[in-house]
């Protein structure tokens, strides 16, 4: 019961107005981040109330993703993404010590950089996100209040122009489209006047959840033809966050020459079901974004109500894609570990005798291959 009362849809449809109206400033200026404010958009459940009043972690998101939420659906997809719960309390998977185990044996590196390949490294710029991901598998560092890292970006650049080694920087946080248009115009410039860096990668969700983030000031930085190109991934999980404001988003980024793919993350009970799973994926070509990565749910801690069987994103990649939609929409299933990522693969079975394979498709039909000996 909303303390609006129940049906009055009063508040909801002034938030959904003014949502509609704001630019990206006066959105972050009016984060939905407090109890009140989410009740203009939705009819909160006790749960939902009790985590957010004692859970100590930062919370909220953006009137346009708020605008999303189903108002009487504690299960929508775009709520449990965003509103604390209780079941993150709970841990039975997840490693306390996630950050430091993904990041073992990497060689030091300021805080800002994290390197687990030779070629290429995650450049932090950002603690700060327009929408706080429940799942976020840096949550220690981000949902925490008071462990903020300490990111010096000029420091980072330092690093950079002194590893000649490096071609590929992804650009993370946090959210980097957070930054001012000083901050990322300046960064995007140093990083191009590095002779070794011929790949600048950006790891942002504001298409998806802030779409009024992609200004013309913005587009003016990232457009044109450039040695070095900008690869943009976003992280989109549900067909429901795929709404005009986001295509047209999308559609002015590639207007620049920028490539856009998605990193999607399983999420059970949002898009682990065949028939979400496959609308999300054939959603993302009609809007011009390729799938990339789709990630298993991070052995991050408090994040096990999210969680599905490893095999999970492999047999829905098989089930719910290959065969009824084109290549395109299939991303790399992927595990993050302390070993680097792991790609992950329906099982083929083997024959007894180990002289061939079994292999499946998505109707159930198999065929049998001879194995090859080295
Ligand atoms: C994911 C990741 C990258 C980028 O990996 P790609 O497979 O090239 O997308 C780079 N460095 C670190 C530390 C990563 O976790």
């Amino acid at each position: 019961m909303n303390r609006h009362g129940h049906g009055s849809p009063a508040p909801r449809a002034r938030a959904l107005e003014s949502a509609a109206g704001q630019s990206w400033t006066e959105q972050l200026k009016h984060p939905v981040n407090t109890l009140r404010r989410l009740e203009r958009f939705i009819e909160t459940t006790p749960g939902e109330r009790e985590a957010i009043a004692t859970l100590q972690t930062v919370w909220g998101t953006t009137p346009h993703f708020a605008a999303l939420m189903d108002p009487r659906d504690p299960a929508c997809p775009i709520r449990r993404q965003v509103i604390p719960s209780l079941a993150e309390r709970e841990n039975r998977y997840g490693r306390p010590d996630f950050l430091a185990w993904v990041e073992q044996g990497a060689e030091a590196t300021p805080a800002c950089i994290l390197k687990a390949y030779p070629d290429r490294v995650v450049f932090l710029v950002s603690d700060r996100c327009a929408s706080y991901c429940r799942h976020c598998f840096r949550r220690d560092l981000i949902l925490c209040p008071g462990r903020r890292p300490r990111l010096e970006r000029e420091e980072g650049l330092r690093w950079l122009r002194e590893h000649t080694e490096i071609r590929d920087v992804l650009i993370s946080g946090g959210d980097p489209f957070l930054l001012v248009d000083a901050e990322i115009d300046h960064l995007v410039r140093k990083l191009r006047e590095i002779p070794h860096i011929t790949l600048i990668r950006i790891g942002t969700r504001t298409p998806v959840v802030l779409p009024q983030r992609i200004t013309p000031g913005l587009m003016k930085i990232l457009r044109g033809y450039h040695r070095v190109p900008i690869w943009i991934s976003l992280q989109c999980n549900h067909p429901r966050e795929i709404t005009e404001p986001m295509a047209r988003a999308v559609y002015d980024l590639l207007s620049c020459g920028v490539s856009v793919g998605n990193q999607a993350v399983l999420l059970r009970g949002i898009n682990d079901d065949a028939e979400t799973f496959r609308e999300l994926h054939r959603r993302l070509l009609t809007i011009r974004v390729r799938p990339y990565y789709l990630f298993y749910c991070d052995f991050a801690p408090g994040i096990d109500h999210f969680r599905t069987p490893l095999e999970k994103g492999a047999e829905l990649i098989r089930d719910a894609l290959q065969g009824q939609i084109t290549g395109l929409a299939q991303p790399h299933y992927v595990v993050s570990t302390n070993i680097g990522k792991i790609p992950i693969q329906a099982r083929e079975r083997r024959s007894r005798a180990g002289r061939s394979c079994r292999l499946r498709n998505a109707e159930g039909k198999t065929v049998t291959l001879p194995r090859i000996p080295d």
